[in-house]
């Protein structure tokens, strides 16, 4: 099933490369443009190649976000099929030897490779039925020939990977499938400026390494943030390490010190999560913490900061939450967690749906419980602790110092 979708997809794209090869006149070959852009992308790929190793890493069932778009739609509007096709393959070459070799599969990046084939096939059929010289395009129908195809060359080499996402992981969240929505924003910025170069290159081809400068300043400036979050990141659930939870967790408290202001804190573990490991496997026991991390998310204001403090154990930041309030959310945390049905493959490659699953927490409040970070911490995990030698399944606050 996945075997022939992805066959399908590259066979495609097979097809419309030899079919427009056939069709295009040598002298439409324009040889100057596709060398500077085929320049342009494999020294924007060397550049940053040290940011597109871990981004990839990092992106492990999402689709990856590709800046090369930009040299890749400038080709859709200055080159031949053929050319375009030829520019494709250099480029995911390039980088299938220069980023991910050794850590992708090679099918992988040969059936993107076909996606973004069909996708520039299409953008470039639209901008035809415009004017046969696309970066000649001008006016309002112009505009609308570029926004149309620039869409187009996204939608469908997004819409094609994400279905081979579903199709390959049943159970991968959709979430995860469909990407972030900055990726997906780089994308279109990328097809943004790859009209820029296009047009730019045609018209004073002297300034386009000024572009070259430009796109790799935005590649840096707009991924070193994203990979800054990833550092702090805990790749297993998504939430923030504990490292970091305890620097926001100072300054939240350094905050209310000054605004004479309130913060909650939670500790929660999972109850007898041991058994669902011993029953399922890990694997399942990872997709469990996974979800259990969503939800945790879900149940929290914008500004409170979910934390994994390691295993099946989270923290909770609650900046002005009072004591009743950090009770309460607590109790609100509880609930969600009961409520998850949880799809997993067990060890023996079974389907399961894992439910009815019970947590503890322990609540404490700055300035009530202590008044510095260490100590309330400390009385959420006594709290905490309660709560597990009641019975579990329960919250318990921690009592004034
Ligand atoms: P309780 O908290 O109710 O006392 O019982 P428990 O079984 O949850 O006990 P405890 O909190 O001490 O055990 C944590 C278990 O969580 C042990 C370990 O196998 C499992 N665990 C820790 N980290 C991970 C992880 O990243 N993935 C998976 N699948 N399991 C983990
Ligand atoms: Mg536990
Ligand atoms: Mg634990």
């Amino acid at each position: 099933m996945v075997l022939a979708y992805v066959v399908t997809v590259v066979v495609s794209a097979t097809l419309v490369t030899l079919a427009t090869a056939r069709r295009t006149p040598a002298e439409a070959l324009t040889w100057p443009w596709f060398l500077l852009l085929a320049g342009g992308a494999v020294l924007h790929l060397e550049a940053a190649r040290g940011i597109e190793r871990i981004r990839e890493i990092s992106a492990e069932g999402s689709p990856h976000a590709h800046m090369q778009s930009v040299w890749l739609f400038a080709g859709v509007l200055v080159l031949p099929m053929p050319l375009l096709v030829a520019l494709i393959v250099i480029s995911y070459t390039h980088s299938w030897y220069r980023v991910y070799k050794r850590r992708a599969v090679l099918f992988r990046k040969v059936f993107s490779a076909a996606t973004v084939v069909l996708g520039s096939a299409t953008a470039q059929l639209v901008l035809t039925l415009f004017d046969d010289r696309a970066v000649d395009l001008d006016g309002p129908l112009g505009l609308l020939a570029l926004v149309t195809a620039g869409f187009l060359y996204w939608f469908i080499n997004y819409a094609l990977v994400v279905t081979a996402i579903f199709v390959t992981n049943r159970h991968n969240p959709v979430r995860t499938a469909l990407g972030n929505a900055s990726d997906i924003l780089i994308v279109l910025a990328s097809v943004g400026l790859g009209s820029g170069v296009a047009i730019i290159m045609t018209s004073r081809p002297w300034l386009t390494p000024m572009l070259l400068l430009t796109v790799l300043a935005l590649h840096m400036g707009l991924l070193l943030p994203q990979f800054r979050v990833a550092a702090r990141t805990d790749s297993k659930t998504g939430l923030v390490d504990a490292t970091f939870w305890h620097d926001v967790a100072e300054r939240e408290l350094a905050r209310a010190r000054r605004l004479v202001s309130t913060v909650g804190v939670l500790i929660l573990d999972l109850d007898h999560f041991k058994l669902i490991n011993d029953t399922y496997g890990h694997l399942a026991g990872d997709r469990v913490l996974r979800a259990v991390a969503d939800a945790l998310k879900h149940s929290v204001r914008s500004y409170d900061l979910v934390g994994r403090f390691g295993g099946e154990e989270f923290a909770v930041l609650l900046p002005g939450a009072s004591t009743d309030e950090a009770r309460a959310t607590a109790e609100r945390i509880r609930h969600e967690i009961a409520g998850l049905h949880i799809a997993v493959t067990d060890r023996l490659g079974h389907d399961r749906v894992i439910s009815g699953l019970t947590a503890s927490a322990g609540a404490a409040v700055f300035p009530d419980t202590a008044t510095e970070l260490s100590p309330l911490l400390l009385a959420a995990d006594e709290a905490l602790y309660q709560a597990k030698n009641n019975g579990r399944d329960r919250v318990a606050t921690a009592t004034a110092f």
